[in-house]
């Protein structure tokens, strides 16, 4: 179903709870790349994301992925969170939006001052010891990652690997989200396609009226969704703006 500004604008005034889940569309136009798209950042730099993101792969040769990750640490230090992401922030701020429930392992969310953000492939903010499972804060992991060809342990030697969820391994928080997408009355869709499944699941169970706010096709809309077919920064300025924010 096709819609106007203003429509947008007052379900968000009328809504007592929203969530929104993000996806890479949110995050490039502050300069992240797709992964999965066409102009990816395994694509530029020619990092496969079949062994970058493996988990057996991993284990039997972690440079490859590290060389990724000091590549990504080192531009995730430089963009600046968008509009979009800065909105979000505002409307929590005011007591209207519950949660953010991304894809991205950017951490932008936080960044531009979000405070309850539901990571489901997890990010590169935190991160473990493999062996003895010791927690790495994001400063003690960033210096590791751009100064150790192999970020190792300082217990146990151990290699630390940053807390993004690989292929094969478990999405984080999914009970958590569906709970909080259950419990709105406006879900927004913001930069993802929903493509990658659990996550893409998750607009099925928003309590009320669900947005999509994406450029170009979304797999498995339902009829009864809106649909703003556009990138998130153009519109959001508009919402903004009708909402005095
Ligand atoms: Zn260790």
């Amino acid at each position: 179903m096709k819609v106007d500004d203003e429509a947008v604008a007052g379900l968000i005034r009328r809504a007592g709870r929203i969530a929104v889940l993000t996806g890479a569309g949110i995050s490039t136009a502050a300069g992240i790349p797709d992964f999965r798209g066409p102009r990816g950042l395994y694509v530029t730099r020619q990092y496969d994301p079949e062994k970058t993101f493996d988990i057996d792969y991993f284990d039997r040769d972690p440079s490859y992925f590290f060389a990724f990750a000091r590549d990504f640490v080192q531009l995730v230090e430089q963009v600046q969170p968008t509009l979009t992401h800065r909105f979000l922030a505002m409307l929590e701020e005011r007591g209207k939006l519950d949660a953010v429930i991304t894809q991205n392992i950017d951490g932008l969310h936080q960044k531009a001052g979000s405070k309850r953000v539901i990571e489901v492939h997890g990010s590169v903010r935190n991160g473990h010891c493999r062996k003895c499972r010791r927690a790495y804060a994001y400063e003690e992991l960033k210096a590791k990652v751009l100064s150790q060809e192999i970020a190792r342990c300082d217990s146990c030697s151990g290699i630390v690997k940053p807390d993004i969820v690989f292929f094969g391994e478990a999405v984080q928080g999914m009970a958590e989200a569906s709970r909080v997408a259950g419990q709105t009355d406006l879900f927004f869709v913001i930069g993802s396609s929903l493509t990658v499944h659990p996550a893409a699941s998750l607009p099925e169970y928003a309590g009320g009226q669900v947005v999509v706010v994406n450029q170009g096709l979304v797999e498995s809309a339902s009829p009864e969704w809106l649909r703003i077919d556009e990138p998130a920064d153009p519109f959001f300025a508009r919402i903004a703006a009708k909402l005095g924010m």
